[in-house]
């Protein structure tokens, strides 16, 4: 189990599946095995139905080819041939009962090629004919198909292949007619053939496992990047004083909000209304106060419409220096007069005590804009915003004005 980074020359160099080195065991950590084996199990599933067909039709070549041969021996064969068809067909039968029953394939096309050489040896013992040693190479096709046609993995494919050629031996020196010599070229020819197909297994599966990391890896790098965007777009539209939206990020989302009300997308709100508001006497309140103090107090007031706002399109952003904007989507005139009250009230009740205010304590003024379909765009309807916040100030500061539905301005007293 040796899987590593190997030392990037470049620290600037992501990582890539190539940096990864694989022991030559092939073993990978065993969270990762797990899944390997899974998605291996997954493509072997998937080459079955076609391996069984190709399967299913060279038993039935190699039964016409042999009652060509000799018509007797068929009438011997073809129940042991028929014991193999149906393991093949088993395989086929697991791999359509569904994913729950897929750690089983493996062992059951170890069993199936288990089967389909012992059919053939027991052949090859059995028929008493010139050709009957044909039935023993077909023990290294029973190898040949773990690897190369079913394509399960080595370490099912290198014990079972041992089994055959041990069965293959014994049957051969022990109980064949064919002389020694002849039992050792063919045990030799199935020797050579079993050694080449597992090598070329091995470094199929080691090319699997291989791509497999860099998919990891890719998959890896690419959920990193996702969450690196995500947080740099979150600092970029952030107002780092106040966590609230900044101006940058409250001109993209007030636009996009009011593109999709104008356009009357799906799920679009029916109308938007912006509350522009300023805290009062603010710069005596430095001047009393210092300057950290009125930080901590436009973080304190930046808080109440936070908590207020509750809906996804909804969102607080920090205009400028002691000015916010409320962006309220889906809310109408009267209802935005309301929430503006009760942020006006509760900044009031927060209770910051402002010896410069005539209020003794931090209060704010309000301006209430509102929007609908076909209606004003972002620049207009903060500017209509702000005449009503100039009417606040005007007013006496510490209340609420607003844009009315025909374009007058109206101040509301509390
Ligand atoms: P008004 O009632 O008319 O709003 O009077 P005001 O004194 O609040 O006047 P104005 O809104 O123009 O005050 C802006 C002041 O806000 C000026 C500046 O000292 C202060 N200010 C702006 N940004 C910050 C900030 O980030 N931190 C602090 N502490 N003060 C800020
Ligand atoms: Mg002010
Ligand atoms: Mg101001």
């Amino acid at each position: 189990m040796n899987t590593q980074h190997a030392p990037s020359p470049d620290s600037q160099t992501l990582p890539s599946g190539r940096d990864l080195t694989l022991a030559w065991h092939l073993r990978l950590p065993d969270s990762l095995e797990a899944a390997f084996g899974q998605q291996f199990r997954d493509s072997c599933a998937r080459l079955v139905p076609g391996a069984t067909i190709l399967m299913v039709t060279l038993y039935m070549v190699a039964f016409a080819v042999e009652h060509l041969v000799d018509p007797e021996t068929t009438a011997a064969s073809w129940r042991p041939r028929l014991l193999a068809i149906m393991a093949t067909m088993a395989v086929w039968a697991l791999t359509r009962m569904g994913p729950a029953w897929r750690p089983f394939l493996q062992p059951a096309v170890a069993t199936m090629a288990l089967i389909m050489a012992g059919v053939h040896i027991f052949l090859g013992v059995t028929v008493d004919h010139a050709l009957a040693n044909t039935y023993f190479y077909i023990c290294f096709l029973a190898i040949l198909l773990m690897g190369s046609l079913f394509r399960i993995q080595l370490h099912w494919a290198l014990p079972t292949s041992l089994l055959i050629l041990a069965a293959l031996a014994v049957s051969l020196f022990g109980f064949s007619r064919f002389s020694h010599a002849e039992a050792l070229v063919i045990w030799s020819f199935t020797l050579s053939g079993a050694i080449m197909s597992l090598f070329g297994q091995y470094f199929f599966e080691r090319l699997e496992r291989r791509l497999f990391l860099s998919d990891r890896v890719l998959n890896l790098h690419r959920s990193e990047l996702r969450a690196a965007n995500l947080s740099l777009e979150s600092q970029a539209t952030e107002d780092g004083l106040t966590g609230t939206i900044n101006r940058r990020g409250m001109d993209q989302r007030l636009d996009s909000l009011l593109h999709k009300m104008h356009h009357q997308a799906r799920g679009a709100p029916d109308s938007i209304a912006v509350l522009l508001f300023d805290i009062d006497y603010f710069k005596q309140y430095n001047d009393t106060y210092g300057h950290q103090a009125g930080d901590d107090c436009l973080r304190q007031v930046a808080d109440v419409p936070k908590t207020m706002v509750q809906r996804a399109t909804d969102f607080v952003a920090r205009y400028g220096g002691e000015e916010f904007v409320v962006v309220l989507g889906g809310t109408r005139l009267r209802d935005a007069l309301v929430f503006a009250e009760r942020m006006r009230s509760r900044v009031e009740r927060l209770g910051l005590p402002h010896s410069k205010s005539p209020r003794s304590v931090i209060t704010i003024s309000v301006g209430v804009a509102c929007t609908t379909a076909g209606g004003a765009g972002s620049t207009e309807l903060i500017h209509q915003a702000d005449q009503a916040l100039y009417q606040a100030k005007g007013a006496g500061r510490n209340c609420i004005a607003c844009v009315e539905d025909d374009g007058s301005l109206r101040v509301i007293t509390s």
